[in-house]
């Protein structure tokens, strides 16, 4: 029996790319450092372009099912409450222009799930937890991959979907560490109740303040709330998932519209982030060695794709490995050929549009003059075709 391909991370990235590749027929093995496969409890924003990618996977119902359609993607200037433009994502004209796909969004556990449990019911898939990579080896004819604990993992190759603070990465390109942005985001989840009725709509809102950014959407139907708030602060090194400090996020609110201010004090229990990203790199492959999702591009969040660019991936590298009958060298050159554009362009644009947001005085007024758009002109998507086109599929003549 041939080598299994193995995984390192069991992100939504790397349960993405071993699904895709079972469905080409190969055998992968999934290591998982953490106790537990599971996503942090907060919402997530899907593409048009991702739903395509949902529909190669076979899972494109299934995410239906968990969920839902925003009317707009509203921003609005939060010291004045003005709206500054809208793109109506969940329009049928917004639909035609898309193939067909509508934007959406999923509370991050249910889209895991969706992706776990196709995992699961593949025979070819092996997911192990509580399983920390530390090195690999490439030895030209496979990969040995060195496991906390001593054993060695043999494979047929390796990839690294070990997320922002990637070890395959450290291996491959050793570029240091991620770039640390001044930026802090607090995420939490509401229950429906919390929310006052009066701030309840079904659209993703964004609220740009100078400095700062509030985001709100419903989940689940409309069962949760989820908000995100972002703002600048040099007090932070590096660090994930850690608990904040709530005076301090209250404070770089204060100057703000009573509906941000409001929102903000519902939430008792909130997580932080420090926000890294790096510079895009031309080739993240070595070998029978490549990487995938944040491991190779992490991006800032502010265009709201790091998870669809993943999965992006996962189908781009699969659809080459059948092509190529599973050389992987040629594979990783070309899937690196096919996405190293792509997703150095959402990196560097998720850059300007935190700029955007975040922006104040003078280029404050100008960037609302410059994203107001006609009253009564029909939506104009162009703007984002470039995202939400999504990608052509590898063929095989390519
Ligand atoms: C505030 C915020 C909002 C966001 N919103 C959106 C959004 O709306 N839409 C969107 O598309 N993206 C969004 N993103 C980005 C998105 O969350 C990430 O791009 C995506 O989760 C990356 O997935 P990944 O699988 O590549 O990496 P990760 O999710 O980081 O997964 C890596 C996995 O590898 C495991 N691992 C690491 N090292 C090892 C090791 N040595 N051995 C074994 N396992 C290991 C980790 O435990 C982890 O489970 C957002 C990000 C943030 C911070």
């Amino acid at each position: 029996m041939s080598r299994p391909v193995l995984v390192l991370g069991g992100g939504i990235g790397g349960l993405a790319a071993a699904l895709a590749l079972a469905r080409k027929g190969r055998r992968v093995r999934l290591f998982e450092q953490g106790a537990e496969l599971k996503e942090v409890g907060a919402g997530i924003q899907l593409g048009p372009n991702v739903y395509r990618m949902f529909e190669v996977l076979g899972l494109f119902e299934a995410i239906e099912r968990w969920s839902a359609h925003p009317e707009n993607l509203i921003m609005r200037d939060a010291l004045t409450g003005e709206e500054v433009t809208r793109i109506p994502v969940g329009s049928e004209a917004f639909r035609k222009r898309f193939g067909g796909y509508l934007y959406g969004v999923i509370h991050r556990g249910d889209l895991y799930q969706v992706l776990l449990e196709a995992c699961r019911a593949e025979r070819a898939i092996e997911i192990q937890e509580r399983r920390k990579g530390l090195s690999f080896e490439d030895r030209g004819d496979r990969v040995v991959l060195r496991m906390e604990g001593g054993e060695a993992i043999e494979g047929e190759c390796l990839i690294g979907a070990d997320g922002l603070w990637s070890r395959v990465r450290a291996q491959i390109l050793g570029d240091g560490k991620p770039r640390v942005s001044g930026h802090i985001a607090y995420r939490a989840v509401l229950p429906r109740a919390q929310v006052p009725d009066d701030l309840w709509q079904n659209n993703v809102v964004l609220w740009a303040g100078p400095k700062t950014h509030l985001v709100h959407y419903p989940l689940r139907r409309g069962e949760l709330y989820n908000l995100v708030a972002v703002f600048h602060s040099d007090r932070y090194e590096e660090g994930w998932d850690v608990f904040g400090d709530k005076d301090e996020l209250t404070r770089k609110f204060e100057n703000e519209r009573p509906e941000v201010q409001r929102l903000l004090e519902k939430i008792n229990v909130w997580k932080m982030w420090v926000l890294c990203d790096r510079e895009p790199a031309r080739r993240w492959s070595k070998g029978r060695v490549t990487l995938l999702g944040d491991a190779a591009h992490p991006t800032l969040q502010y265009l709201a794709q790091g998870a669809n660019m993943a999965i992006e991936d996962a189908v781009v590298l699969a659809a080459y490995g059948e092509i190529t009958g599973f050389d992987w060298e040629k594979t990783f050159g070309l899937y690196e050929d096919a996405r190293y554009k792509r997703t150095a362009r959402v990196q560097i644009m998720s850059r300007y549009y935190g700029d955007a947001y975040h922006a104040a005085g003078v280029v404050r007024e100008l960037r609302n003059d410059l994203l107001a758009s006609e009253p009564g002109a029909a939506p104009d998507f162009e703007g984002v075709a470039w995202l939400y086109d999504g990608i052509r599929l590898p063929q095989a003549n390519t």
